[in-house]
């Protein structure tokens, strides 16, 4: 969109994997159908076509997949070496590799995010956090957790629509490599990459019940965080639904990790090299559509340099090319659902008439299919709503400060925490704005930037626990 550059179109092909009409859920090492008989539909948001069924687990379901990981548990996971569980770990690491293409295909399928990024980033990332965690099975004695620490048994782990395969992977890789089994709900409008890494579960001969995946909505997440039997509870999700999980645990005793939402500041200094600033702001605010919990999503920008940068900022987005998620040319992709994209919308609309100042990069949405376009606010306030509540789409609210000192108030005066970014030229700088900012990460100079070996995790609303990196491994030990 935007300058009207000519391009050959370079879909990659979805012949590469092959869907069923109908899916079964993953219990005790094989597909079968739910007890309680329902399925729902799952759709391709860049063109609202049917892509296939999956079951969802009723209350029933849930009871035989915690039995089926508590029976795992007890007589094969907890009783294998470090060293063993590794090897497993190893395995499905490179099987998420071999199979790549596929898993990337399918989850710009489902998702809607450009299949640069499920290819470049998502799969990637997934397989290095199994590499990761097989890497620390024979060497938990070493992580500062005592010689010789325990796992905590069954986990219920339930994941959102933004990054499917690779929240899976943060849930998943950390829980076996400490010697926990699994049972996994994955996003109701994202259930795919979830299934076949069910397959890449069989494929790897890991021993039945240690991972089981069951699909379904809210209810399902809801039976499984609830069930007596499951001993960790690992949510990752809006800050809305985390609350209610913490109600729904409180007294019992789960351990509970919280990976909630974020109003993420991305901190523009006036000595930051603008162009490298100009990137990392598009990065951060339309990386996924603005679908990151992470997302960087105000910009606060000082105000000696915020023309300068605003509209260097707009002449870059109207460059952005939004459209055919599955073309290897395309930016930005579809929103997730018509759910998200009416939500951000709403958003929008909230912000005109809070009387910030809507900017749109031109050219045309495609016609069918869930679309937002890259959208810029000016004039926010920090009152306003577009400044405080996370909108999780492709919109920036732009706001300004004059001094670090404001900047730094500004960016810690949301009730979130989870990431900021701050552009400098100044190595003092930034370790002065590092100490202050309230956020579980912040990037300096970069943005968005993932390893499996660095902790991940929020302050305030944005969470409870850490995710990643030898502090991710306590949240599933018993210590
Ligand atoms: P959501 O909270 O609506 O849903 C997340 C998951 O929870 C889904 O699988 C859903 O089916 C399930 N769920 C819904 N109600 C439930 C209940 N009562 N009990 C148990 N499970 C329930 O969130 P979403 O819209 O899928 O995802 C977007 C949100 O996730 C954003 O707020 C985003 O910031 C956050 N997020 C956070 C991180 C992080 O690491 N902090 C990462 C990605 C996304």
């Amino acid at each position: 969109m935007g300058t009207p550059l000519e391009y050959a179109p370079a879909p990659e092909s979805r012949g590469v994997v092959h869907l069923q009409s109908s899916y079964g859920l993953f219990v005790d090492g094989e597909f079968v159908d739910p007890v309680d008989g329902g399925g729902f539909k799952t759709l391709n948001p860049a063109d609202e076509e049917v892509l296939t069924e999956v079951a969802e687990a009723g209350p029933a379901d849930v009871e035989r997949a915690v039995a089926a990981a508590r029976k795992a548990y007890v007589r094969t996971w907890s009783k294998l070496s470090g060293r063993d569980r590794g090897k497993y770990l190893f395995r499905i690491a490179r099987l998420i590799q071999e199979r790549s293409r596929e898993l990337a295909v399918l989850e710009t399928l489902d998702n809607g995010k450009p299949i640069r990024e499920s290819r470049d980033v998502d799969v990637p990332l997934a397989a290095a956090h199994f590499f990761y965690h097989a890497g620390w099975a024979d060497k938990l004695s070493h992580a500062g957790y005592g010689s010789d620490p325990q796992p905590l048994g069954v986990a219920g782990q339930v994941i959102p629509w933004n990054f499917p395969l690779l929240m899976l992977a943060w849930k998943v890789a950390p829980a076996l490599a400490t010697g926990n089994t699994v049972v996994l709900k994955p996003a109701e409008t994202t259930p795919l990459t979830a299934l076949l890494f069910a397959e890449i579960c069989q494929q790897a001969d890991l021993p039945p019940g240690v991972v089981n995946i069951l699909t379904g909505a809210g209810a399902t997440g809801a039976a499984l965080v609830a069930h007596p039997g499951v001993d960790k509870v690992a949510f990752t999700g809006s800050t809305e639904v985390g609350r209610s999980i913490a109600r729904a645990t409180a007294g019992t005793s789960k351990k509970v990790t919280l990976e909630l939402g974020g109003k993420a500041a991305n901190i523009v200094f006036d000595d930051a090299p603008v162009d490298e600033a100009v990137e990392g702001i598009v990065n951060g605010i339309f990386f996924n559509q603005g679908h990151v919990c992470c997302a960087g999503s105000r910009l606060l920008v000082q105000e000696s340099v915020a023309d300068d940068v605003v509209t260097k900022l707009q002449r870059r987005i109207a460059t952005l090319r939004v459209g055919d998620p599955m073309d290897k040319n395309t930016d930005v992709g579809a929103i997730n659902s018509a759910e998200q994209l009416d939500r951000i919308r709403a958003f929008a609309d909230v912000g005109d008439d809070e009387g910030a100042r809507r900017w749109t990069a031109p050219g045309r949405l495609p016609e069918r299919g869930y679309w937002f376009p890259p959208t810029v606010f000016t004039g926010v306030q920090q009152a306003h709503r577009i400044a405080r509540e996370e909108i999780f789409g492709p919109v920036l609210s732009v706001l300004t400060f004059r001094t670090p000192t404001e900047a730094i108030a500004k960016a810690n005066n949301t009730p979130y925490g989870l990431s900021a970014g701050v552009w400098t030229d100044k190595g003092s700088r930034i370790l002065w704005a590092a100490q202050r900012l309230r956020a579980g990460v912040v990037w300096a100079n970069t943005f968005n930037r993932f390893d499996p070996a660095s902790p991940f995790g929020g302050y305030k609303e944005s969470g409870w626990g850490r995710e990643g990196g030898r502090h991710g491994l306590e949240a599933y030990l018993d210590v």
